[in-house]
């Protein structure tokens, strides 16, 4: 009888022991299954912050969709949109989720997930700013019209990259002519001011639509560039970009895919 109670008191412990080491197991695994998603808020209505403060958003919603569905716990840290690849080579992130095109350049730098997003430029200025724009479709005489503004753009964006190209790069706008901001709100702040401080701002067109919804703003022309979004992922973590391609595959098209796209687009 003694013995048996002996066995049993020993099982008991036994089980104890086990379930802390699986306990202990889970709490470990929790820390590891966090991802942290970096993006650079002031670009709506792909990421914003709301009144109280918290970053929202298409891009939000969607990558944190997906992270949890594949049970990833998320926490999105705001960041200079031209410091979110160093951000992501240094660990300090691990996915983009910020409007970001897949280029070239980019690419020999971090790697992407499949586009979830097609995107133009565009041009914004101030109403009854004086501001002229030949809104031909003739490319040519698109850029004339606007090679002697003071035109604004964020850094290291396709919107600046466009500029450098087709304004710069031919010699027909003077370089001091391109003021490059960190972040857009404060090229949208000096484009309220007025043609004393900016005439034009260059940026992506769903964006310059969501400023435009300010009715001092307007969209004076769409750049077609024909841009693809992309999430990115550390260069080499094939297995995150895989994960996040089978979500993305599942969750385009699907219900929950148009409900995001009303919500934010509408
Ligand atoms: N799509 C543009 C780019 O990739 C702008 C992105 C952004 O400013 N968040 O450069």
């Amino acid at each position: 009888m003694i013995k048996e109670k002996k066995i049993l008191v020993m099982l008991v412990a036994i089980a104890m022991l086990g379930s802390a080491i699986l306990l202990s197991g889970c709490v470990e695994e929790k820390k590891e299954n966090k991802i942290i998603v970096g993006t650079s808020a002031d670009f709506p209505p792909f990421e914003y912050t709301d009144a109280s403060g918290n970053i929202i958003g298409f891009d939000i919603e969607l990558i944190t969709t997906i992270l949890e569905n594949l049970n990833y716990t998320v926490e999105v840290k705001d960041i200079s949109f031209i410091s979110l690849i160093p951000s992501l080579q240094a660990d300090k992130i691990d996915v983009i989720a910020a409007g970001m095109t897949i280029n070239e350049t980019r690419e020999e730098e971090i790697d992407f997930s499949d586009p979830y997003y097609q995107a133009d430029q565009s041009v914004l200025i101030k109403k009854g700013s004086g501001v002229e724009i030949n809104a031909s479709h003739d490319l040519e005489n698109f850029t004339a019209s606007i090679a002697n503004l003071t035109i604004g753009a964020q850094t290291g964006t396709t919107g600046a990259d466009w500029v450098q190209e087709h304004l710069i790069n031919t010699n027909m706008m003077d370089e001091e002519n391109l003021k490059l901001y960190e972040i857009y709100i404060d090229a949208v702040a000096d484009l309220d001011i007025g043609t004393e401080r900016l005439d034009a701002i260059v940026l992506d067109l769903d964006v310059a639509q969501a400023f435009a919804e300010n009715e001092n703003r307007e969209v004076a022309y769409t750049i077609i560039t024909g841009e693809n979004y992309g999430f990115g992922v550390k260069e080499g973590n094939t297995a995150l970009v895989e994960k996040i391609n089978a979500e993305l595959e599942k969750f385009i098209g699907s219900d929950d895919w148009t409900a995001l796209i009303n919500k934010y687009f509408e």
